[in-house]
C-alpha cells in the first residue's frame, strides 16, 4: 500500500471526469486485466483489483468528493476489510459491466473450462499405494523375487473406464458442458467476482451417465485383489522403498495410474551387523592363537572362509575381508567385511595346562596366583 497510485491515474482519468467517462474508463481497465484474461498472471490480478478499488470510490459520489479533498486519508484504507453487507448499493451495475465484459466470449460455461487448467473433469493420475515387504538379510544382500498381495483401484475390465453399460455412452453434462466446473458470481465491494466450483449436476465428472456398467456400477474401476511378483535389487537396506511404476490404483478420465511404493523391511542376521555395504562380525579367538598365529574360519555371506591370525594379534584388531560384504544397490560393487578379534581366556584349566601356563608365566616374569587343585 505504501506506493499507492492515485485512483484517477489508475483508471486514466482527470480528476474532473465525468460519471460517464468514469464507468469507461472502469469497463477499459477491468477488461484488459481481468484475471480469467490472464490466468496466473499476478500483475494483471493486481491491476484488476486496483482498477476495481478505484470504480469503488469513484463510482460513489461521497466518497469519491472525500477522496478529491483529502486522498487516500479520506477513505476508509480499510476499505476491503471493513466493508459491510449493503453499504454498496451504488455498485449494482456492476453486475452489467462483467455481463458486457463475457458477453463477448461467449457465455461463462465455455470460457470457464479454458480458463481452469485443472478441472475435476479432466484425466487424474490415480492414488499411489504403499506396502510393507519382509526380507531376511541374504536377500536384502543378493536380491530376489517375492509375491505380494494387493488390493488396489482397477480400470473395470467392462466398461474400460467409462462407467456406462456396454453400448452407452455419457451424456456431456448440460449445466457444466463437460467442464464438471459451474461458475458462480460474487459481489464483493471491488466488484463481482467469479468463482467456482464442482457442477452440482454431475458431481464434477462432466458427464452424466444414464444407464451405468453393471460390474463397476458407473464407478469405472473396480476394488481388485492383485499378486504382483516384485524384484527387490540386491543391496537393498531395511527402510529403503522400491517404487512400481503404474502399479498403484487406476486414474481417472485416462489419467495414467499411480505406483505402488515396496517399503522393505531387512530382518536381522544372527551372525552379521550391516552398515551400509560393509558387514560386521565379531571373531572368538584364544589367546594362544592370538599369541601363536593361527587360521580361523570365519563366516561369510559366501559361507566360511579362512582369516590368518598372524602371531601377536591383540583383542579389539580388525581384519578386512574384501569384497565380502554387501553389494551397492546401484553399482552392484560389493563392500568388505570387518572381522573384529575377541580374546578367550581359557577357562576351567586342567592340571597340566595349569601347570604349563605356571611355568609360562616363571618365564615371562608375570606373578600369578599359586593354587593347586584337582
Ligand atoms: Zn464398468
Ligand atoms: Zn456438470
Amino acid at each position: 500500500m505504501a506506493d499507492k497510485r492515485d485512483y484517477y491515474e489508475v483508471l486514466g482519468l482527470q480528476k474532473g471526469a465525468s460519471e460517464d467517462e468514469i464507468k469507461k474508463a472502469y469497463r477499459k481497465a477491468a477488461k484488459a486485466n481481468h484475471p480469467d484474461l490472464h490466468p496466473g498472471d499476478k500483475e494483471a490480478e493486481a491491476r484488476f483489483k486496483e482498477a476495481n478499488e478505484a470504480y469503488a470510490i469513484l463510482s460513489d459520489p461521497d466518497k469519491r468528493a472525500k477522496y478529491d479533498q483529502f486522498g487516500f486519508a479520506g477513505v476508509d484504507p480499510n476499505f476491503a476489510a471493513s466493508a459491510g453487507a449493503g453499504g454498496f448499493e451504488g455498485f449494482g451495475d456492476l453486475g452489467d459491466i462483467f455481463g458486457d465484459i463475457f458477453g463477448g466470449f461467449g457465455g461463462f460455461g465455455g470460457f470457464g473450462g479454458q480458463a481452469r487448467q485443472q478441472s475435476r473433469s479432466g484425466p487424474r493420475r490415480g492414488e499411489s499405494l504403499r506396502v510393507r515387504l519382509t526380507i531376511s538379510f541374504e536377500e536384502a544382500a543378493f536380491g530376489c523375487k517375492k509375491d505380494i498381495n494387493i488390493t488396489r483401484t482397477d480400470q473395470c475390465p467392462d466398461c474400460k473406464g467409462t462407467g456406462c453399460a456396454p453400448g452407452t455412452t455419457p451424456e456431456i453434462c448440460p449445466d457444466c458442458k463437460g467442464t464438471g466446473t459451474v461458475r458462480t458470481q460474487q459481489r464483493t465491494p471491488f466488484g463481482v467476482f467469479q468463482s467456482s466450483g464442482p457442477c452440482p449436476k454431475c458431481g464434477g465428472s462432466g458427464k452424466i451417465i444414464h444407464s451405468p456398467c453393471p460390474k463397476c456400477r458407473g464407478n469405472g474401476s473396480i476394488r481388485a485383489q492383485k499378486k504382483l511378483n516384485v524384484s527387490i535389487p540386491a543391496g537393498i537396506d531395511d527402510g529403503e522403498s522400491i517404487s512400481l511404476r503404474g502399479q498403484g490404483n487406476a486414474g481417472t478420465n485416462g489419467g495414467p495410474a499411480g505406483d505402488l511404493l515396496v517399503q522393505v523391511q531387512v530382518r536381522p542376521s544372527p551372525t552379521f551387523q550391516r552398515e551400509g555395504t560393509g558387514i560386521y562380525i565379531t571373531a572368538d579367538v584364544s589367546f594362544v592363537q592370538a599369541a601363536l598365529g593361527a587360521e580361523i574360519q570365519v563366516p561369510t555371506l559366501d559361507g566360511p572362509v579362512s582369516l590368518n591370525i598372524p602371531e601377536g594379534t591383540q583383542t579389539g584388531s580388525v581384519f578386512r575381508l574384501r569384497g565380502k560384504g554387501v553389494p551397492n544397490v546401484r553399482s552392484g560393487v560389493r563392500g568388505d567385511e570387518f572381522v573384529t578379534v575377541n580374546l578367550q581366556t581359557p577357562k576351567n584349566l586342567s592340571r597340566k595346562q595349569r601347570e604349563l601356563l605356571q611355568e609360562f608365566a616363571e618365564l615371562s616374569g608375570d606373578k600369578v596366583k599359586k593354587r593347586h587343585r584337582l
